[in-house]
């Protein structure tokens, strides 16, 4: 890095914020936001005066429409995405001993899911156009220990489900698919929430609904379905034949379950936020469009591709930097980037090389090459639909200063 750092120092970076130039914005912008409307608000207030809080209409009203909005039979809320993933780990029947199988460039949530009940994640490199999970990679890692695929639809770009779906066909997997970004995508037409055997969303305030925390699973499968409300309640069966038998104050716990409920006031605020889901969308895709379109010319970028058949929900819009081409590092951008007051974020750090993953399963760099060369150069420029016209160009500008001054001659 010694001479990068000594042909950074031969540019006259007065300009840059970051050396004392004017910023391109005054305040900072950040990478995800919530957009609470006066609607929002009155649908949470109406739960607080009512009878119900948590467990009441509000949740079922919230998974109903859920459901439909993504075309699937069932949709069970939940705490938190991790929650989420939590729960549909457990539905699958994942056990000690048994391996799912997901991409490395993800959050660690995606992983960590399989560990909590007692499975061990075993990582697959990613495609490098999409960067989710590539099946090839997939194949050659199922062992007869393998009970999951978990891909993870990377930015909002739908993982290959299809490719996947059908080794798990192959070899009797379950798919779950961490759509935790992608809720609003479509392939050929058909809606995520509705392809895989198992899909989680999360609605933290970043994605594209919120419920303050919360989360979700969608599923066709009835037996899912019925393991998957299992597990949020503490593993609690009510029946109607043992009720009649012993006492309406009758129950069974019957699996190690958890609270993972999610409070009435959250499926109100989803609810009324689920409305505008559709315009959410295509205000992310209209400001993507307006990025890829100001960055084709921009020396030392790979922007973000889709493909054909494919309705990207831009959760992010991720850059990759290609160093070769600039004379600085990601470092130095992304120092440069927030200096001019744009909050351009890092996703991710790739999961195996974080000290856990590191010291549990002995996991080093070089790994996963595919996803370690991306991660090294990735930076996501802020992208919500609450964005406005000015900050969306102060991105453009800011982004293109910075750029252009690093650019190699
Ligand atoms: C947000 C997110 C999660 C976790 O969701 P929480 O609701 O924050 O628990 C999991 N996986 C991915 C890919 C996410 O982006």
């Amino acid at each position: 890095m010694q001479t990068d750092v000594l042909k950074t120092r031969a540019l006259d970076h007065k300009s840059l914020a970051l050396y004392g130039g004017q910023p391109i914005r005054a305040r900072y912008l950040p990478y995800g936001h919530q957009e609470i409307t006066a609607e929002d608000i009155e649908a949470v207030v109406r739960v607080l005066r009512s009878d119900w809080i948590t467990t009441g209409p509000a949740v079922a009203a919230f998974e109903e429409a859920f459901a439909g909005s993504v075309g699937a039979r069932y949709a069970v809320t939940f705490s938190s995405g991790t929650a989420a993933l939590h729960a549909a780990v457990f539905a699958a029947g994942v056990g000690p001993g048994d391996e799912g199988i997901t991409a490395p460039l993800t959050f660690c949530a995606t992983a960590n899911c399989l560990l909590y009940q007692g499975g061990t994640p075993v990582f697959a490199d990613v495609e490098p156009d999409t960067l989710t999970l590539s099946p090839a990679e997939v194949a050659r890692r199922i062992t007869p220990r393998t009970k999951v695929i978990l891909p993870m639809d990377y930015g909002g770009h739908p993982a290959d489900l299809q490719a996947l779906l059908d080794l798990a066909d192959h070899h009797g997997l379950t798919v779950i698919e961490d759509a935790c970004h992608a809720l609003g995508a479509t392939v050929a037409g058909r809606r995520v929430g509705s392809l895989s055997h198992l899909t989680v969303f999360s609605f933290h305030p970043v994605k594209h609904i919120t419920t303050g925390e919360g989360g979700m699973v969608t599923t066709d499968r009835p037996e899912l379905a019925r393991r998957l409300r299992l597990f949020r309640n503490h593993g609690i069966e009510y029946s109607p034949q043992h009720q009649e038998i012993n006492g309406p104050w009758y129950y069974e716990m019957i699996a190690l379950g958890q609270n993972y409920r999610l409070t009435d006031m959250g499926c109100a605020l989803g609810l009324s936020q689920l409305q505008r889901l559709e315009a959410n969308v295509v205000r992310r895709q209209a400001i993507a469009q307006r990025y890829s379109e100001a960055f084709a010319q921009t020396p030392g970028v790979v922007l973000p591709s889709v493909r054909s058949g494919v309705r990207h929900a831009w959760h992010l819009y991720p850059l990759r930097l290609e160093l070769e081409r600039l004379r600085a590092d990601r470092a130095e951008i992304f120092r440069a980037l927030r200096a001019e007051n744009i909050g351009v974020n890092v996703h991710y750090i790739p999961v195996h090389l974080h000290p856990y993953y590191r010291q549990h399963f002995g996991y080093r760099g070089g790994a996963f090459p595919i996803a370690e060369h991306a991660a090294a150069r990735l930076i996501t420029l802020p992208l919500f639909h609450g964005m406005s016209a000015q900050d969306r160009d102060d991105v453009i500008e800011a982004v293109t200063k910075v750029l252009s001054h690093y650019a190699a001659p």
